[in-house]
């Protein structure tokens, strides 16, 4: 059939919302029918039993969870508007040209998406679609800017620091015109044809099994949450005015010391622009506000750092053949890392937060900072890729660009390179919680460790251990590492592979990190698996 110009499609991927959703809004524009889908992905949505939690191979039940909710929230919202979701199945590229041809479209609309999946993705409908003279609008309103028009102001490739950023980018050239917040009527759904229409899935009938879980996250999705959090945050004008990050208790759960609105900008059920309006207006009423880095405005031009260098960086999101990633002898321990993993390190503040993550999918930025330092070049020496996964599966708010950026941050391969500078597993947690409340909520097992202990149980006299109901190394682990020598150690590992990137201006060859992991290995005094059992009884 041929493309008809009044019929328009209007494809959901991130931007759940209807506030300042310009595709939406263009899709809407002139249209007799407006079909809006979206397609449940195998590539992210395929249940994966072999997984090492519940959910797909790429994505765990927490996140699975908050995007139906957002679907759900979405096809809410826009059966008040006399339209509804249409949700299908199957490769979202051939779904997707299906229903060009099937529904006679003049025009698809969706959010452009700076990911590598949704470039090739998108590069495989609109080739399609100009084939067939089908019209395609796809703006960027998933960050404030466009990291296209960043790289070309800095001469085609991204700027690596936060201050040649803010530069670059300057003030956005929609920041002091109001945004469309809302839309009054959306044109019908037209006939659909020969497709199977569901309503949004429940994870059950995604088939996750059961979903039997003592703990889940306490954060809903969706667009009415994400503006009810929103409202809630800039209620209190002071605290906006006065935000300042590193400042902030990582160990704050009952009321998290930041926004938490990370999963809504996430999926896009909340708009980073008009997030930025509202801060903005906040600013502008009060005498005195902290500035970027450290403000709420400065949070989210991080996002969009670390987006404009995802985007303009080629291997971004691994170590070989990414150019601003030094090249590091990590150890591929998946013995250590499954014990990161799976909250046994031993480390209560490190495990607690690991468990966070678990039920949650959300933690504090410095509690994510000990746990990514821990795992990497703190203490075990792992490679950052490993604990990246491990994160982009769990956390509710997993963003491929930001996820990627923090991990080469904390690892000190990228942006940040004080190696030295390492968070202890133990005094830091102490500072901002000496009882060890956090540690009590996400590790019950040690709810009545006297607080001299909680932090280093393992210090306790058996007495208080039987006392506390709790006997280190049977009913909680034994520390996998001494924080003291493996923290030097790992300074030691950096520092050689600093001196090596350097010497060979960052052409280090799989043999030469080969040879530098066989030196250090044998002057190694941290616990590899092999001698793990070996040397265990030196931290008994
Ligand atoms: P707020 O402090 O309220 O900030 C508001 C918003 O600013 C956040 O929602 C987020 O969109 C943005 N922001 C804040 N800090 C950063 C930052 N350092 N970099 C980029 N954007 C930021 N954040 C994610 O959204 N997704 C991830 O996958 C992710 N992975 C991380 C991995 C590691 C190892 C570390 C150290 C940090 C990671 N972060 C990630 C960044 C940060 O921890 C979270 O954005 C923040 O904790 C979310 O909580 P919030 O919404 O309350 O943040």
């Amino acid at each position: 059939m041929a493309a008809c110009g009044s019929n328009s499609l209007m494809w959901f991927r991130k931007g759940l919302r209807l506030h300042d959703n310009p595709a939406l809004e263009y899709a809407a524009k002139g249209s007799k029918f407006l079909y809006p889908v979206f397609v449940i992905d195998p590539h992210y949505m395929e249940p994966d039993p072999t997984a090492f939690s519940t959910g797909s191979s790429k994505v765990g039940l927490n996140r699975i969870q908050f995007l139906l909710e957002s679907l759900v929230d979405l096809d809410l919202s826009l059966k008040k508007l006399g339209s509804r979701l249409l949700v299908l199945k199957g490769d979202p590229g051939d779904v997707l040209i299906r229903c060009l041809k099937e529904w006679s479209i003049g025009k698809l609309c969706f959010e452009y998406d700076t990911e590598l999946y949704y470039q090739a993705l998108d590069e495989k409908v609109k080739t399609y679609a100009s084939v067939t003279g089908v019209e395609i609008f796809s703006p960027v309103s998933h960050t404030l800017y466009n990291p296209a028009d960043i790289m070309q102001k800095n001469g085609g490739s991204p700027p690596l620091s936060y201050q040649s950023f803010l530069k670059l980018a300057g003030q956005p050239s929609w920041a002091s015109t109001p945004l469309s917040t809302a839309i009054s009527s959306l044109p019908p759904i037209g006939n659909t044809g020969s497709f199977t229409l569901s309503g949004v899935p429940t994870v059950r009938e995604l088939d996750y099994g059961d979903l039997a879980e003592d703990e889940r996250t306490p954060f809903k999705g969706g667009e009415s949450e994400a503006l009810k959090r929103l409202r809630e945050s800039i209620a209190n004008k002071e605290w906006i005015a006065n935000f300042e990050k590193p400042k902030g208790d990582p160990s704050a759960f009952l009321k998290p010391a930041t926004t938490v609105l990370s999963p809504y900008l996430k999926f896009g059920c909340l708009s980073s622009r008009y997030f930025y309006q509202c801060i903005q207006d906040i600013q502008k009423s009060v005498k005195k506000h902290t500035s970027p880095p450290v403000s709420l405005l400065g949070q989210l031009l991080w996002r969009d750092f670390f987006y404009t260098v995802a985007f303009g960086t080629p291997n971004f999101d691994q170590m070989k053949g990414n150019r601003i990633c030094k090249q590091i002898p990590w150890k591929n321990d998946d013995e250590l890392l499954a014990a990161w993993r799976d909250s046994r390190t031993g480390f209560p503040w490190i495990d607690a937060i690991m468990t966070q993550l678990r039920k949650w999918g959300w933690m504090h930025h410095l509690a994510r900072h000990s746990v990514a330092c821990f795992l990497t070049r703190g203490d075990l020496f792992v490679h950052w890729e490993k604990g990246r996964d491990v994160f982009e599966r769990l956390l509710i708010d997993s963003d491929w660009a930001i996820n990627n950026g923090n991990w080469l941050w904390l690892s000190c391969s990228s942006f940040f390179y004080q190696y030295n500078r390492i968070y202890s597993p133990i005094s830091f947690g102490k500072k901002y919680d000496p009882a060890g409340n956090y540690i009590r909520h996400f590790l019950p097992v040690l709810k009545d460790m006297p607080k001299e202990y909680i932090y280093e149980p393992w210090t306790a006299p058996i007495s208080v251990q039987r006392k506390a109901k709790c006997i280190i190394g049977l009913d909680y682990p034994k520390p996998v590492v001494s924080h003291d020598s493996a923290s030097k150690e790992c300074r030691m590992r950096l520092g050689e592979a600093y001196a090596l990137n350097k010497k060979l201006n960052g052409l280090v060859s799989e043999e030469d990190l080969n040879h530098l992991r066989r030196k250090a290995d044998n002057e190694s005094t941290i616990l590899d698996s092999v001698s793990r059992n070996k040397k265990q009884k030196l931290f008994d």
